[in-house]
């Protein structure tokens, strides 16, 4: 049997994985773009290139297109050494990998709040072990989050769990700018 103290902690728990997964989906979503991106250019950018070289070869547009190609080529090569310096397809990966034990986790929180009459202390200390050190490896791949960043995943996670602020007691559903500090809404009066 778990007792309310540590069920309370258990949603937080919940709470926070879910706020977490919104933060690596955001991630995803915008590592994967211009993964693409520069995968795609680095096929399109040649081809094109060598396309029109041929057609053009000889004619009045042959100095143009050189000049086209040297602005593609540079934009290219920015792009692949952003993504080989920053690592942008092992982040992904790692995004990815996260998001899945957050999912994971708040299932875990789950089953074990509808089961709290009968779960032992020893599988809720376990699930805090884990929840440790899933959000260990969240905070070192996400570095200093904005507040906005922040912000926003817990209003994520706030609408899924279907609750109200704790702290401003607003809903997430109706968001207006404003002064709480946990979800950036306007509190509640
Ligand atoms: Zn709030």
């Amino acid at each position: 049997m778990i007792d309310d103290k540590t069920a309370d902690a258990i949603l937080q728990t919940k709470l926070d994985a879910i706020s977490a997964k919104h933060l690596h989906v955001k991630r995803l979503d915008w590592l994967r773009k211009w993964n693409k991106l520069v995968d795609f250019l680095a096929i399109a950018v040649p081809a094109i290139y060598f396309t029109f070289r041929i057609l053009a070869k000889g004619t009045a547009a042959g100095p143009f297109i050189e000049h086209i190609w040297e602005v593609l080529a540079g934009f290219l090569l920015v792009l692949t050494i952003l993504k080989v310096a920053y690592g942008w397809q092992e982040r992904a990966q790692k995004h990815g990998t996260l998001l899945g034990e957050n999912i994971g986790l708040a299932g875990q929180a789950g089953n074990l709040l509808s089961e709290r009459q009968t779960v032992s202390p020893e599988s809720a200390r376990l699930f805090f072990l884990l929840a440790e050190s899933i959000e260990g490896n969240d905070r070192e791949l996400f570095g200093r989050l904005s507040e906005e960043d922040r912000k926003y995943a817990y209003r994520e996670g706030l609408k899924e769990l279907k609750v109200d602020c704790t702290r401003c007691k607003s809903s997430p559903w109706e968001f207006i700018p404003g002064s709480c500090q946990q979800c950036g809404n306007t509190p509640k009066s």
